[in-house]
């Protein structure tokens, strides 16, 4: 699946022109960002948390090849099976094979990111295996056909009165005004769903290394229902989600839920060991896990962005971030969308398909501020833009066109040398005329012309701070 990221400023404009989407987005800030801050303040010791968190990851990242291999032999002790994918068409097709092989028709699925990221969905459909999301946001962008549009909350642009217009023409029947009506509806199309699916598909929070742990932070229970209720459970899951021990898994709880929703605690926690035991009441009889890469040992290779890996996918950084607020999910153009898609969605594809998104930013790093793990997204966003310009390792084409490159050349020469600075300064200041209009540049002439393309520039100033500086000094010298 590639992603359309080339269209970032037309989608981000549309999204910008659309009454709706603003409107339905105002209570991100005040809603999901607000209830993680009192979360935060209530947690004792939050910040401490952060740091060994942080360290966690990082340690568990240095030696991902050990845990993984530590929580493939435990889940197999449970009688699982493990398969490590290198990219999605070979994650899909061993699913895809099982399917067939078990004659399912129908998987019933359990909210993943990394599901939208392979086009599970459609691959399944093509295949002939009816896929059903069974959380309420998925559900209702997968009847709309949509991608995510954050990653906690999937349907977050829709409004009350557009899930009741699309609930009536998808599934007919009345049209509910009130949430609870609505939610009923869902549930009532998806009740039937779970006992006739012949196989279930959720994604993982976590999988603890010790135990083969596999771990499920949701708020519907529908984790819960894919993981008991059908015969076979497939999990599928980034290589970067395991935790070494149930004690590191705790930590990272509290900070996921906290750092997503606000929430103490999300309303199901689900663990999986392996498959149904004698005396278990339910269960699967196959249990299946499918570790992806996909993209993933290129951020691992990469000192400078294997920080991303360290990505518990709460969501907070998209709601602190001034730019997504106003432009919201699909202008991102993919799956994974705010400051850490804009990172994560051109490793995982290429960077010149994506080559807007590390331009997607103010840089006035929110999403540092807020993330539980302190990933520094300001830092690896700059780093990429570094690798466009220079036509570094992930840039995939030459460097910034020769006449940049010139530009940039004569300007380092000319900060560096006093009196070269201050003819260039005269040379523009006689060079600007023409261009300047009410003290401001509005387009500059190639090689720079890009600049001025959407925005204006303030004019050089008719007298340079340094003499400005000079005289000022001179001044108070004379005044005593
Ligand atoms: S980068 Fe940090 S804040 Fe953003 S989703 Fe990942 S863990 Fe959460």
């Amino acid at each position: 699946m590639k992603p359309k990221t080339g269209d970032f400023n037309r989608a981000a404009a549309s999204a910008l022109a659309d009454a709706d989407v603003q409107r339905n987005m105002r209570g991100l800030y005040d809603g999901f960002h607000m209830a993680r801050e009192r979360a935060a303040e209530a947690t004792p010791n939050w910040e401490d948390l952060r740091d060994r968190a942080r360290a966690v990851k990082a340690h568990t990242i240095e030696y991902l090849d050990h845990y993984l291999g530590m929580a493939a032999e435990n889940v197999e002790r449970a009688g699982g099976k493990v398969f490590f994918a290198k990219d999605a068409d070979e994650a899909s097709r061993y699913i895809l094979d099982l399917a067939a092989a078990r004659g399912v028709k129908t998987v019933i699925k359990s909210k993943s990111m990394l599901s939208e990221e392979m086009g599970l969905n459609a691959r399944l459909e093509e295949a002939g295996v009816e896929p059903v999301e069974t959380d309420l946001g998925e559900y209702l962008i997968q009847l709309r056909g949509e991608t995510p549009y954050h990653i906690v909350a999937p349907a977050l642009h829709l409004s009350k009165e557009q899930v009741a217009d699309l609930l009536q023409e998808e599934i007919g029947g009345p049209r509910y005004e009130r949430a609870e009506d609505l939610t009923a509806a869902a549930r009532e199309q998806l009740r039937g769903k779970f006992f006739e699916a012949d196989m279930g598909i959720t994604g993982a929070n976590f999988l603890v290394a010790e135990t083969g742990t596999l771990v499920l932070v949701t708020n519907e229970g529908n984790g819960r229902m894919c993981t008991s209720m059908p015969k076979v459970h497939v999990a599928i899951m980034g290589m970067e989600k395991v935790v070494p021990s149930m004690e590191d898994m705790g930590m990272f709880l509290r900070l996921l839920i906290r750092s997503a929703t606000g929430q103490r605690l999300s309303s199901y926690v689900t663990l999986v060991n392996g498959v149904r035991r004698d005396d278990d009441v339910d269960g699967p009889e196959e249990f299946h896990l499918v570790v992806v890469d996909n993209g993933r040992s290129k951020m691992l290779a990469d000192p400078a962005l294997r920080e991303a890996l360290y990505c518990l996918r709460c969501g907070a950084c998209l709601n602190a971030c001034p730019v997504y607020r106003k432009v919201g999910g699909h202008s991102y153009g993919w799956v994974y969308s705010g400051p850490i898609g804009a990172v994560v969605s051109p490793m995982l594809t290429s960077l010149p398909d994506a080559k807007d998104l590390p331009y997607a930013s103010s840089l006035c790093g929110a999403c540092r501020e807020v993330c539980p793990v302190r990933i520094d997204i300001p830092r690896m966003l700059l780093h990429m833009r570094s690798d466009l310009a220079e036509g570094g390792p992930h840039s995939g084409s030459p460097r910034a066109s020769l006449a940049e490159r010139l530009t940039m050349k004569a300007w380092r020469l000319a900060v560096a040398r006093p009196w070269m600075l201050r003819l260039a300064n005269r040379l523009a200041r006689l060079a600007q005329r023409p261009l300047v209009k009410d003290g401001r540049l509005r387009k500059l002439p190639p090689p720079l012309s890009a600049w001025t393309r959407h925005r204006t520039f303030p004019a050089v100033a008719s007298r340079p701070f340094r003499d400005r500086w000079r005289s000022e000094l001179r001044k108070s010298r004379r005044d005593g």
